[in-house]
């Protein structure tokens, strides 16, 4: 019968077109249900269109550089209307790569919402589609803080869809999109605020890592405000939005307030209790290491398992099931430990393996040794602006096997990947010392710190 299959993937963003592709490559009959533009998250709403963002910030940066370059230029604003066409116009070509992608694989597409009707048996566009394997990706979305007035406030879903940059935007939240999204605006010439519920952001990294960019931040002239708890939203008579946080401070006037406090899982109308999978407290999905649920022949990857939020994990877990499923290798997973990671702020923020304190608590203070400078790149050397690049390399043991690699800094982005590999082979702090230095670098100081 058609609608047959030895796989149904739920979820076109990064883990399902990976798990789908990959078992077609296989020789699997696979088809995929996806409710909306494929892609996913990473390509319409996330990583792709964000670095494009994250691109125009660093050219606004350069162009602040380039007098002290020797250019005699004349500032005339920034287009974020042009910006955004192009943008769009790049996402829209995206999504049929990745449509016509399918179609090479022989991947068939159903453009439906899913739910399942038994543990092989899901409903889709009114036709119901068995197999003996299932995968769930159906990522995550942004959450709203449980306060009154939160629907005033904006997402990095309606980031997105921006037609005229803010003037005045406050971004709420302390990870990774209120980092990025903060450097993004104020880079662009928004008036920005950062509202912090604590001290400090990026706390789940090294301390350094978060200490150093809230420090460049308002360097920049971002407003950073800590210690506030979201207690209310409104708009006040003058048509602004104030923020109410819990200490009874009004923080105000916004054109904008975003939040960016965390993704809750997308599970909702999975109607996954007919299928028996269970999910963990926050609703996401509980795999165990081979990406399997509490059903049988029902896996899971993605955001939607809530390990790991990153598009090259999604994909990774993805390929690596499918590979086990069809490809003749029982043993095929994804390892989450080491996984690199870069946060895009100005400078971007790039980071793998322990933070300091993590080392500290596995292994004991006596074991673990660290190595850090903080320096003013040469780039910087000729401009008015002084940011200082920061590094780390955590080490343990007698050999001082490297665990950890944080840095701020220009070039972090790139840079990490390399280390990522040496980290995960198990470099001594001794293999960076006897590797050469590339010179003038900001990455050699990687290899020469003392
Ligand atoms: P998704 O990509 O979210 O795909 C899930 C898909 O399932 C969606 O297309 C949805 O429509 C579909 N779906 C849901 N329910 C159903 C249903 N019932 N039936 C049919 N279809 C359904 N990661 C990085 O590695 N680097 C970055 O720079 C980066 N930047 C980011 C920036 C932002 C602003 C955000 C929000 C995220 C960013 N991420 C980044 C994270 C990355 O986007 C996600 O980790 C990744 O997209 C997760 O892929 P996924 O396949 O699990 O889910
Ligand atoms: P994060 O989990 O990174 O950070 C959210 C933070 O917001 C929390 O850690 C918490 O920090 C703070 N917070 C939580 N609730 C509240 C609240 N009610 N009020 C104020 N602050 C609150 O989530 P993001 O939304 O930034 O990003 C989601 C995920 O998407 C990331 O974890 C990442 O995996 C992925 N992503 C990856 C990117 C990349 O690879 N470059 C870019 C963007 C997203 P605290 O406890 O310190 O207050």
């Amino acid at each position: 019968m058609a609608d047959e299959f030895d796989l149904i993937v739920i979820g076109g963003g990064s883990g399902g077109l990976a798990a789908a592709q990959r078992a077609a490559e296989y020789g699997a009959r696979a088809v995929l249900v996806e409710s909306d533009r494929l892609g996913g998250t990473c390509v319409n709403v996330g990583c792709v269109p964000k670095k494009v963002m994250w691109n125009a910030a660093e050219v606004a940066a350069s162009l602040g550089d380039a007098a002290d370059y020797g250019f005699r230029m004349t500032a005339d604003g920034h287009d974020w209307p042009l910006l955004k066409t192009k943008r769009d116009a790049y996402i829209l070509r995206l999504n049929a790569i990745y449509e016509s992608n399918l179609a090479k694989h022989d991947v068939q597409l159903v453009r439906a919402r899913a739910h399942f009707i038994d543990e092989h048996t899901v409903a889709a566009a009114g036709r119901k589609l068995t197999a003996e394997h299932i995968v769930i990706a159906t990522g995550a979305r942004p959450l709203l803080p449980a306060i009154a007035g939160a629907e005033l406030g904006i997402t990095s879903d309606s980031f997105f869809e921006l037609e005229q940059r803010p003037e005045r935007v406050a971004v709420v939240g302390s990870g990774y999109i209120a980092i990025e999204l903060t450097g993004i605006f104020a880079a662009l010439g928004a008036h920005t605020t950062l509202v912090l519920r604590g001290e400090t952001a990026l706390k789940h990294f090294d301390s350094m890592l978060g200490e150093v960019t809230l420090k460049i931040l308002r360097d920049e002239g971002v407003e950073i405000v800590t210690n506030a708890w979201p207690q209310a939203l409104e708009l006040n008579v003058n048509g602004a939005l104030q923020l109410e946080v819990r200490d009874g401070r009004l923080l105000t006037p916004f054109d904008s307030v975003l939040w960016a406090i965390g993704r809750a899982p997308v599970v909702e109308d999975l109607r996954l209790e007919r299928a028996g999978v269970q999910v963990d407290a926050y609703g996401f999905i509980v795999t165990d290491k081979q990406q399997a649920t509490s059903a049988e022949g029902i896996y899971a990857v993605g955001d939607v398992t809530g390990r790991a939020q990153l598009t090259p994990v999604a994909i990774a877990a993805g390929r690596r099931l499918s590979e086990r499923l069809f490809g003749g290798k029982p043993d095929r997973h994804l390892d989450y430990e080491n996984i690199p990671t870069v946060v895009f702020g100005h400078p971007p923020i790039g980071t793998v393996g322990l933070s300091e304190r993590a080392a500290r608590d596995a292994y004991g203070d006596d074991a673990v040794s660290v190595f850090r400078t903080t320096f003013v790149p040469l780039y910087n050397a000729l401009t008015t602006s002084k940011p200082h690049c920061d590094m780390k390399l955590v080490t343990v043991g007698t050999e001082r096997r490297v665990v950890g690699v944080h840095v701020v800094g220009p070039g972090a982005d790139e840079m990490l990947q390399g280390f990522a590999v040496a980290v995960r082979m198990g470099a001594t702090k001794e293999d960076f010392d006897d590797t050469v230095a590339i010179h003038p670098t900001i990455a050699e100081e990687l290899v020469t710190l003392r």
